[in-house]
C-alpha cells in the first residue's frame, strides 16, 4: 500500500488541529453540529491521506478506486471483530472466547463516513458527476462489506437499514471511537 507516516496518520482523531483551522475559517455556522464537525474531520483526514499518498494524488484525480484504497487503509484502525470462515465463531454475534480474527472498521462506520465525504466533496467545490465517493465501485464495496460482516458476525443490517438512514445507526460513530474495548 502507498501509505507513509504512521505517526501523522496514527488514527482518525489525529486531525484535530486541522479541524480547528477549518472551523475558524467558516463563519457561517458558529456552533457546528456533531455531524458537521465530524464531516470536517473526515474531510481533513482524507486530505491528509491524499497529501501522504505516493505517488502524489490530487483530489481532482481521485477515483473510486482510490476511495476503496482509503477505506482499506482505515481498516487497520478498526475495532470490529470480523470472523473468517475458518473461525468456530463465524456467524456468532457474541463469541464466548477471544479468537485471532482481524479487527476491521464496522460497515456502519464506513457507510456513514462515505456519506459525509460525499457531501463534503460537493461542498468543497467538487462536481457531483465527478464525486469519487459516489462511484459505483464504492457502493458495491460497501454492500460487499455489509454482507460479509453480517454473515461473519451473525448480525443482520438489513432490517435496521430499512427503518432509518445509515447515519442514524448507533454504530455510525465508531470510526472516531478509539478507546472502545475490542468487540470480542
Ligand atoms: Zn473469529
Amino acid at each position: 500500500m502507498d501509505i507513509v507516516s504512521a505517526t501523522e496518520n496514527s488514527h482518525l482523531e489525529s486531525t484535530n488541529t486541522a479541524t480547528v483551522t477549518v472551523t475558524a475559517a467558516s463563519s457561517t455556522s458558529p456552533a457546528p453540529s456533531r455531524y458537521e464537525s465530524q464531516k470536517r474531520r473526515d474531510w481533513n483526514t482524507f486530505g491528509q491521506y491524499l497529501r501522504n499518498h505516493r505517488p502524489p494524488l490530487t483530489l481532482a484525480r481521485c477515483s473510486g478506486a482510490h476511495v476503496l484504497e482509503f477505506l482499506r487503509y482505515l481498516d487497520q484502525f478498526g475495532k470490529t471483530k470480523v470472523h473468517t470462515q475458518m473461525c468456530p465463531f463465524f456467524g456468532h454475534p457474541n463469541p464466548p472466547h477471544p479468537c485471532p480474527c482481524p479487527l476491521r472498521q464496522a460497515w456502519g462506520s464506513l457507510d456513514a463516513l462515505i456519506g459525509r465525504l460525499r457531501a463534503a466533496f460537493e461542498e468543497n467545490g467538487g462536481k457531483q458527476e465527478a464525486n469519487p465517493f459516489a462511484a459505483r465501485v464504492v457502493r458495491l464495496y460497501l454492500r460487499e462489506v455489509r454482507d460479509l460482516q453480517a454473515k461473519a458476525r451473525g448480525i443482520s443490517y438489513e432490517k435496521k437499514k430499512r427503518k432509518r438512514p445509515p447515519q442514524a445507526l448507533p454504530m455510525a460513530s465508531q470510526v472516531q471511537v478509539t478507546n472502545d474495548p475490542p468487540a470480542l
